[in-house]
């Protein structure tokens, strides 16, 4: 378990979700002691320990964290079964959320606080997982070598104008699978597969293992355009030393009849076996309000699902966008097709 937090700018959050929720409601809250509640997480600890560390502030409810990848926290789940501490699973993928109700590991429930708050097709219909804030994958691009015009769409990606331009990261990203699923969703996988070879046939470079370096790829003039996760490019941005910053981030898919920019949710549930079931719902419902809303976004330089949360100023200051509204459920139902139309067109 890691603890990181600003003193500063927790407190800061404290006075402001304090204000916001009124404080009163803490005098009221049961000792800490008696308070608690277990998460598995593989949403990185400092993305959400200051979370955790308000909800304790607000309603005397501690949160303990193990956080660990997703896969190896489903395994975990599925061996413990009744034995489990975690009452919370929460991860950073909808195809994750997804196999976690295959194999039976939420609780679901319904609460009209979260169907409030979080839009249908961003969590899931029989209430066993709610997306808690969402990622947009975009186009990151060199801006002295390209100039898209604005009803540019992924597949476009595929003309031949492109050969030898394009970075990706590899196909056994879930961030590339989840993305692929939805395309299938709309074109069937053999128009998938045929798009993806033709992206395939334009890489300049080979699939990198992260998104970041593929970032760095086109800064460094590998490759012009890379498809990447909105912060992986706000991050870059921040650590920029220069005057001059030669990145800039593009929406594509956003013309009338076009699908709108694909999106993920980092998202969490109850788990089947969970002890502290309220306290659990409690959580999850404090996380969809707008002041943990704000925060929650804000951490990773994402977008808040309650459209009553503000964007940070620097995720505003990329520009809006209009998001596919595809169920986040087709991710998982359709990861085994995307595995394996990427596999077909080449994608390493
Ligand atoms: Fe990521």
């Amino acid at each position: 378990m890691t603890k990181t937090s600003n003193p500063f700018l927790l407190s800061c959050f404290t006075i402001l979700i304090c204000v916001m929720n009124g404080c009163e409601q803490r005098k009221t809250a049961s000792s800490p002691d008696q308070q608690k509640l277990f998460v598995y997480s593989s949403r990185k600890a400092h993305l959400i320990q200051p979370l955790f560390e308000l909800f304790q502030q607000h309603t005397g409810i501690r949160v303990e964290l193990i956080t660990d990848k997703a896969g190896p926290l489903i395994t975990r789940l599925e061996n413990e079964q009744h034995a489990t501490p975690a009452d919370i699973f929460m991860t950073v993928d909808a195809g994750m959320l997804w196999l976690a109700t295959q194999k039976q590991l939420f609780l679901p429930f319904k609460s009209p606080v979260l169907a409030h708050n979080i839009p249908a097709h961003l969590r899931d219909r029989h209430g066993q997982w709610f997306g808690l804030s969402t990622r947009a994958r975009a186009l990151v691009y060199a801006k002295n070598r390209v100039n898209f015009p604005a009803d540019f769409r992924l597949a476009d990606l595929a003309e031949s104008e492109w050969r030898n331009r394009l970075c990706l990261r590899t196909s056994n990203s879930v961030y590339n699978q989840s993305l692929v699923a939805t395309m299938i969703a709309r074109h069937g996988e053999e128009q998938a597969a045929k798009l993806l070879s033709a992206w395939v046939d334009n890489l300049a470079v080979a699939p990198f293992a992260n998104d970041t370096q593929a970032i760095k790829a086109v800064m460094a003039g590998r490759c012009d355009v890379a498809l990447v996760n909105s912060y992986y490019y706000g991050r870059i941005q921040r650590d920029y030393a220069g005057d001059n910053f030669p990145l800039a981030i593009f929406w594509p898919d956003q013309a009338q009849g076009q699908s709108g920019v694909h999106i993920n949710i980092s998202g969490a549930g109850i788990t089947r076996h969970a002890k502290n079931v309220h306290n659990a719902q409690k959580l999850l419902e404090w996380l969809s309000e707008p002041p943990a809303q704000k925060l929650f976004a804000e951490l990773n330089m994402e977008f808040p699902v309650n459209s009553q949360a503000p964007q940070s100023l620097v995720v505003n200051s990329w520009g809006n966008f209009r998001a596919d509204t595809t169920h986040l459920e087709v991710a998982g139902q359709l990861q085994p097709a995307a595995i394996k139309t990427m596999d077909r067109a080449g994608w390493k």
